[in-house]
């Protein structure tokens, strides 16, 4: 077994920015090799050459969510070169609405929405998940402790959405970026029940309000805090828990 093998292998959709940059980054100071997926196969190798210059064992690979084929792609470069996936983290995702705060969201209103970006936010934040996972599911198989992550948020939880005097109570309703992490949020539950058997674990994070492009930079948190949770559950131990949904404070409700 050479170097790059004996290390634990990582993938992090959506990895040349934000979250999913700082999660690569924290997976890499664990001494993980991580894969950084990026549609622009530039700003991936600009992301992956910074992990590398800190240290860090850190390749760009070409990943489009909505693109089959490049998840596909991506899954046999994987396997020729490492043969194994240890962590699958699904950070990549889209609000449909560009860079706004939430606050400002209103062309989500769900009596006003366009289909048209309803269908490309689940594209990418619930389809583009299923796309990425079973792409690369045989590589998970293999490893002998494989984790999956879906980067969630809090706003996906129906019990927090729906409080009259919640969190979200003030913020424009959403038929398209809420729902699709819902969705998400289902979807954890239903790929842990299948994947409990093989001891792969599965769950779902909430970074909370952090400071990236997706929301205009309102976010009061760092990317490097909003990774944190994703990165405990991406190295979970054996007897970690699966189908859950966390935040860094702890379990959330549905
Ligand atoms: P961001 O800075 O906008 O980063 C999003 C990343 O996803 C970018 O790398 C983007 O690539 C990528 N992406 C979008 N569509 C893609 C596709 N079709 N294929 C591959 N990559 C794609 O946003 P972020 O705030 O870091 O968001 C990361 C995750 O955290 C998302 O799932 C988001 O919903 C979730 N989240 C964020 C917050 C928050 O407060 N920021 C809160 C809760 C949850 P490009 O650079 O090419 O666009």
């Amino acid at each position: 077994m050479n170097a790059s093998t004996a290390r634990k292998v990582a993938m992090i959709t959506g990895a040349n920015k934000g979250i999913g940059r700082a999660i690569a980054g924290q997976l890499a100071e664990q001494g993980m090799t991580v894969l950084l997926g990026a549609r622009d196969p530039r700003r991936g190798e600009e992301a992956a050459a910074a992990l590398r210059a800190a240290g860090g064992d850190a390749h760009a690979l070409r990943l489009d969510v909505t693109d089959p084929a490049t998840a596909q792609e991506a899954a046999r470069w994987i396997e020729e070169r490492f043969g194994r996936l240890d962590v699958l983290v699904n950070n990549a995702g889209i609000t449909g609405s560009g860079q706004v705060a939430p606050q400002d969201a209103h062309d989500q209103v769900p009596s006003a929405a366009g289909l048209d970006m309803v269908r490309a936010v689940f594209e990418t934040n619930v389809f583009g998940v299923i796309t990425v996972t079973n792409a690369v599911l045989p590589l998970l198989r293999r490893s002998p402790a494989a984790r999956i992550v879906n980067v969630s948020s809090h706003a996906g939880s129906l019990t927090l959405a729906g409080a009259p005097d919640g969190p979200f109570a003030a913020l424009p309703p959403s038929a398209a970026y809420t729902p699709s992490k819902t969705a998400l949020n289902a979807l954890t539950v239903q790929y842990a029940n299948e994947l409990r058997k093989d001891g792969i674990l599965v769950n779902a994070a909430a970074p909370g309000y952090v400071d990236t492009d997706s929301n205009n930079h309102t976010g009061h948190l760092t990317p490097a805090q909003g990774a944190a949770v994703v990165v405990r559950l991406a190295t979970l131990g054996p007897d970690g828990p699966t189908a859950g949904f966390f935040s860094a404070e702890g379990p959330l409700p549905w």
